[in-house]
């Protein structure tokens, strides 16, 4: 993508945030159900001003989409391979998540990318099966710990994006989460400047009014003050979306007092 877009600024004032539980590889059948149903059952009578994603391992996707109806808890899976059929033993492609009633795939996670080679070529072609199958792409982009030691987190972000989101990005189809890399897992946060700069550099390669959720240590204690940040349009939760005290709690954070 080589559209430089104009200063997306209030992102999260226009569109919902979005809140978005990462479960990864947790979960046998039991504690998918009861998160899913602890969190239905909030959802159905609370009135929250966020949207909900939660995107379980492909095991637990029908089950917890079962669990999730009338909600409004919305269903994401944690990868798809670009092709939309065909004989790629192990992998999902981005149709059978659409079918087990997927509305989102998160795609190039760093985990995939460190741990299975993913390169931006791969999250490019992926991002275009999840179109093709209706599916809103979470395109995740970061630095490295190296990358923000040498001062090139911006260069590192900026080039993950253009190589990794396909042409035809529009506010719908496309979220991107700023997740640093060093920051995931690690209970290590950047400063809030830096997560608004990450943010705004983000904004001004990619479609107005799409949403950029930052991931890395979101917890109910900090969700609130990072969410406040210019161009942050919702949150990407690891380690806390596994408990509903916790996941609610983030939710909960909102609306904002003031954006
Ligand atoms: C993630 O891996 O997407 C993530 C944000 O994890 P955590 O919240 O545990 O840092």
């Amino acid at each position: 993508m080589r559209t430089v877009w104009p200063p997306a600024t209030k992102i999260a004032a226009q569109r919902r945030i979005l809140i978005a539980g990462n479960w990864k590889m947790n979960g046998l059948r039991a504690d998918g159900v009861r998160l899913a149903c602890n969190l239905a059952e909030r959802a159905r009578i609370n009135d929250v001003a966020c949207e909900l994603l939660l995107c379980p391992p492909a095991t637990l996707l029908s089950l917890v989409g079962a669990a999730i109806v009338g909600s409004g808890i919305q269903l994401g899976g944690q990868d798809c391979h670009p092709a939309a059929a065909g004989p790629f033993t192990g992998s999902i492609s981005a149709e059978m998540l659409r079918d087990a009633g997927c509305t989102h795939v998160i795609i190039g996670h760093s985990e995939r990318r460190s741990a299975y080679g993913e390169s931006d070529a791969d999250v490019q072609a992926k991002t275009a099966a999840a179109w093709r199958a209706g599916l809103t792409a979470i395109v995740c982009v970061g630095e490295t710990r190296e990358e923000r030691v040498s001062g090139r987190t911006i260069e590192a972000i900026i080039r993950q994006v253009s190589r990794s989101v396909p042409d035809g990005a529009t506010a719908d189809n496309l979220v991107i989460a700023y997740e640093p890399v060093w920051a995931i897992g690690s209970g290590q946060l950047p400063k809030h400047g830096e997560i608004g700069e990450a943010h705004a550099a983000i904004a001004a390669n990619i479609p107005p009014a799409t949403r950029i959720l930052y991931g890395g240590s979101v917890n109910a204690r900090n969700a609130l003050d990072i969410l406040r940040i210019t161009d942050v349009g919702g949150a990407l939760v690891g380690s806390a979306s596994l408990c509903a005290d916790d996941f609610w709690a983030v939710a909960k954070t909102f609306p904002p007092p003031i954006h």
